[in-house]
């Protein structure tokens, strides 16, 4: 828990946010500035900023991201269609909230990367 982190502050409920899913590893929210129909955001319980402080302790916790990511996908009704799983990691990246994150972006065809 980082106390001037948007992300902690939301899975403590300090900061109001609709949680569309949780287990033991991470919890979903839906982006507040959304770049698609679907637009989600799955983030690790634990607070930490970049994949490069990733120990062998949190490699359950990327599995149970990308469960929870299938899982919202069929939720979100796009598990078909397709979606795209991205993670910033820094400045040229545009990494904006230094707490862990991937993105599910859905609902229309995504333009290419880049
Ligand atoms: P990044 O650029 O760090 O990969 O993505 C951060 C994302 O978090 C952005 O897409 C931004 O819109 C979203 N975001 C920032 N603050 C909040 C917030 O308070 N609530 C929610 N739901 N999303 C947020
Ligand atoms: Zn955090």
């Amino acid at each position: 828990m980082a106390a001037d982190c948007i992300f902690c502050r939301i899975l403590s409920g300090e900061l109001e946010s609709d949680v569309l899913y949780r287990d033991d590893d991470c919890f979903v929210i839906r982006d507040i500035a959304p770049g698609a129909p679907v637009h989600l955001l799955i983030i690790p319980n634990e607070h930490f900023t970049r994949l490069t402080e990733l120990t062998p302790t949190f490699y359950p916790v990327l599995g149970s991201m990308f469960n929870a990511a299938q899982e919202m996908a069929g939720r979100e009704g796009v598990r078909e269609s397709g979606y795209r799983l991205i993670v910033n990691q820094g400045d040229d990246a545009g990494q904006q909230v230094p707490h862990l994150h991937m993105h599910l972006m859905a609902g229309r065809t995504l333009t290419a990367m880049g």
